[in-house]
Parts: C-alpha cells; structure tokens; sequence
C-alpha cells in the first residue's frame, strides 16, 4: 500500500526499517526506542491476517513479555549502570529466562524460550536499526549523507524538499542512495516500520516490495559516467569514459584533508577501476556548500557567489600543487585528465596550467568547467589555453537564471537563454577541436539529452542510474 509520494531526487529502489536520524544513532537508541519500536512490529504481526495464525500468537506472546515492568526495570537498571542496551537487553532476558527454566509447569519452561527469543528479536532491530535501512529525517546535509552511507543506509526520505541539482541530491545519486524528499511523514507512526522507497518516482510504501527494472541498450550512444569513488566506477558498465570525477567527496567524506598518501590511492584505484577508459579529474571545488574548516572562507554573505572553485585554489596553492601531484602518480595507472571548476577566466586556466608544468605534467590534458556565464562569454580566449570543455549546467542554469541550485526551481524558458549561451560559445571550441561534454545534471534529463547533442555537445556525463532513462531518450538517433 502506497502510505505517501515525495520527490524522487535519487533513483533506485530499496526496502529497510525506518529509522530517525540522530547524530550518534548508533550508540544510543534509547530502551525506550527499542521497547515502543518492538511494540509496533508485534502489533501489526499480530494484526496481520496474512500471517500464519502461529506467528501471530508468537506476537502475542512478545508484546506481553514487553508489557512485563520486571523485566523492563531489569533493563533500565542495566543501562543506567552503563550496559548498552543490546547488552541490558540479552541479559536481562537471559536472567529471567534462567529462574524459569527449571519450572514444572511447560507453560513456564516455555516461556524462558520466548523470553530469550525475545532478546535475540530486539537485538536483531537494534542492529537492523543501526546498520541500515530507511533514514527519515528534516534534513540532510552531504556530510550527514556520507556517515550514513558508511553505516549503510539503504535509502533516505527527507521532508524538506530538495532540488535535483543540489550536492545532497548529487551525492545520492553519485552513492546510488535512493532518495525521496518533500515528504510529510509522521515519525512515531513510521519509525520502526518496515518501508519500501522508490527515488525515481517518489512513492513509499508500507511493507517489502519488488521492484521490476527495465533496462535499454545504451551502448550505442555517446554515454560518460560522473563518479566520486572507485566503487561507483566499478560498479557502472557501458560508459565511454568518467566526464566527472568529483573529487572533493573524499574531502567532505574526511571532514578536511584526506592524508597524502590516502588521497593518491584514491585517484590510483579511480583510474584502475576504469579499465583503460579516460577520467577526468575535476580539481577540488570547494566553497559555497561544500565548505572545509581551515580552507574555505568561514563567512560569506552570499557563499553561492563567493570564493568557490578555481578561486579557492588559487588562493591555496599549496593545496592545488599537492593535488596536482597526487593526480600526476595516478597518471602512471590509466589515462587521465584533469579539468577546473568555477573558471571565468583565461588567466585562471593559465596559472592552473603553469603548476601542472612546474609538476612535470603539461602532458596531462587540462580541461575547463563552462559552467559561469564569464565562461561562456570568454569561450573564445579559453579555447587557447584548454584542451576541452564541459558545461555544468547546475551552476550555469544558476547563475544565467539567477536562482538558487538547491531551491525548487525549472528553467522558466525550457532552457533557451542557457542555450543561446550555448550556441554562442561552442563554434570558438570546435574551430580548434575542443571536445565538448555535459556534465551537469541536465544531461541526464531525458527532455534535454538529446537537446545538447543536437547543439554539438560530443558526449553526456551522468550517474550510471541514469544510463538507461537517457538511451530510451535517445533511442533512434543515429
Ligand atoms: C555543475 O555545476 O553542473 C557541475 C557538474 O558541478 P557541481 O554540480 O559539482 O557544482
Ligand atoms: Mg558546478
């Protein structure tokens, strides 16, 4: 049964229990989350015609063992005296259990099994709980994204809504996290709940489901991958080459600066997992939502118009250079590129390109985000100094339509300024055999796909989820 529609920012289906977010989640769900979450679970077991009439009886049987203040006091007690409690939990069933197996009377023997069932079943939620599922929350931030992740969500309703071209919903996608925003939930009815998510249409339902994918041959078309990690390359198959390696998620996922030695084998496993195919590097683009302590500007009135991008790093060339050279060992292992964000500039390029020969690398091809409107207007003077081009169109549409990214917006003209920006810069890249890519998230739009490459774009870069939405779109074009 649908119980609620959203957004569905983040494609991919996934069924788990509900869980709420909390920052240590892990370390305290409390006894009485346990205990009322246990509650729930045995209620509908036991109001479930669709169980056998065992299982419901068993449900019963939880749920007044639950209601026993003995054994609930002998819990709280344990963990009052600093027992987790998983431990207070097990123990105090094992102890209770323990007076009752040497009982006469079967009815009570029976009852110590129950009661040490019983423990196993919270110990199972609580780990359930803790280890993945379903994170409802109000919000979410990228970091808040990548601890979850690491705990293993399975999926994230979020009430707040959310635009498909902010980080947080990048991130999801990037992590293939389903994910459904904008969603009005009640968080004591669903916490606890088994739930069913799809991120593509923004439908939940209560209970498991199956879901059916169909898949489209997309290999004929001119399909690249954007990724953050080795993993996602690994896992994606039919792409031409990564259009997007966004680096700055190891940063995030650091909460600073990755060591030296972490940060190159990071690139190195990227370009190994490829198999051979090209990546390109995008240069840390930091700033605006992506902040790190000690690097980004701490306040800024306006971060989507401050020190983003190549502006940071130029600023921190310390932190350019000990890229650079991180990305020039990877180079050993693969074919590699790297291309700068927030450029508006030629000086820009240049003074990026001068630290890549300083390093030994002009071999490497250097690349320029056109994702400014600067950009777009100054195509002419970059196609000098840059060996290729790819739009962002999340920062592009932003700042060419004056809205905010993460806000809830559609291009009020289908697109046609962006595109009039498009066709005024693209001539001055193909007169001197610039290739030019899509990697923003119009790209993966299936009602703009096509659009691009009509506009002379040479290949489209997306998550590997979007592959097959946008060969379906293309299908038919030679
Ligand atoms: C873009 O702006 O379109 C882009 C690909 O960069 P990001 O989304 O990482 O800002
Ligand atoms: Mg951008």
């Amino acid at each position: 049964m649908i119980i609620a529609e959203g957004t569905g920012v983040a494609g991919g289906a996934a069924s788990g229990i509900a869980y709420r977010a909390s920052a240590r989640r892990q370390a305290v769900l409390s006894v009485e989350q346990v205990y009322s979450s246990a509650e729930r679970r045995y209620e509908r077991w036991a109001e479930d015609a669709s169980l056998p009439g065992a299982a419901r009886e068993l449900a019963l049987v939880y749920l007044a063992l639950l209601e026993d203040p003995e054994l609930r006091t002998t819990v709280e007690k344990a963990v009052s005296r600093g027992r987790s409690v998983a431990e207070a939990i097990t123990e105090a069933c094992e102890q209770q259990a323990k007076l009752l197996d040497g009982a006469r009377h079967p009815y009570l023997r029976q009852r110590a099994e129950d009661l040490r069932a019983l423990g196993q079943e919270l110990l199972a939620m609580e780990d359930a709980e803790s280890q993945g599922g379903i994170l409802l929350s109000d919000s979410l931030t990228p970091l808040g994204l990548y601890e979850a992740y690491g705990s293993g969500v399975r999926g994230i309703v979020l009430r707040e809504p959310l635009a498909a071209t902010s980080h947080l919903a990048i991130l999801a996608r990037t992590l293939s996290v389903p994910l459904v925003a904008d969603v009005s939930f009640d968080i004591k009815a669903w916490q606890g709940q088994l739930l069913s998510i799809d991120g593509a249409t923004g439908q939940i339902w209560a209970g498991e489901r199956s879901f059916v994918s169909t898949q489209v041959d997309y290999t004929p078309f001119p399909l690249w991958l954007n990724a953050a990690s080795a993993r996602d390359i690994a896992a994606a198959q039919g792409y031409k080459g990564v259009g997007l390696f966004r680096t700055e998620f190891l940063y995030l996922q650091c909460g600073g600066m990755p060591g030296i030695e972490q940060e190159e084998e990071h690139y190195i496993a990227a370009v190994k997992a490829a198999l051979g195919r090209p990546v390109i590097f995008r240069l840390l683009d930091l700033g605006s939502d992506k902040p790190i302590p000690g690097v980004t500007r701490e306040r800024e009135p306006n971060p989507m118009l401050g020190e983003r991008g190549v502006r940071v790093l130029l600023r921190r060339r310390d932190i350019l250079e000990r890229q650079i050279k991180a990305l020039v060992k990877a180079s050993a292992y693969g074919s590699l590129s790297i291309m700068v964000p927030m450029v508006t500039s030629a000086q820009e390029m240049s003074a990026v390109r001068a630290v890549l020969s300083e390093q030994g690398a002009a071999h490497i091809k250097l690349g320029a985000m056109l994702e400014t409107p600067a950009a777009m207007l100054m195509a002419r003077e970059l196609a000098e100094v840059t060996d290729f081009f790819s739009l962002g169109t999340n920062d592009l549409a932003a700042y060419v339509y004056a809205y905010d990214r993460a806000g809830d917006w559609q291009l009020p003209d289908a697109g046609d300024a962006m595109f009039r920006l498009i066709d005024y810069a693209l001539p001055f890249a193909k007169q001197r055999g610039r290739e030019v890519g899509v990697c923003g998230e119009l790209a993966a739009d299936a009602g703009y796909a096509a659009r691009f490459l009509d506009a002379g774009c040479d290949y489209l870069s997306m998550v590997a989820s979007a592959f097959s939405v946008v060969g379906k779109a293309l299908r038919g074009r030679n």
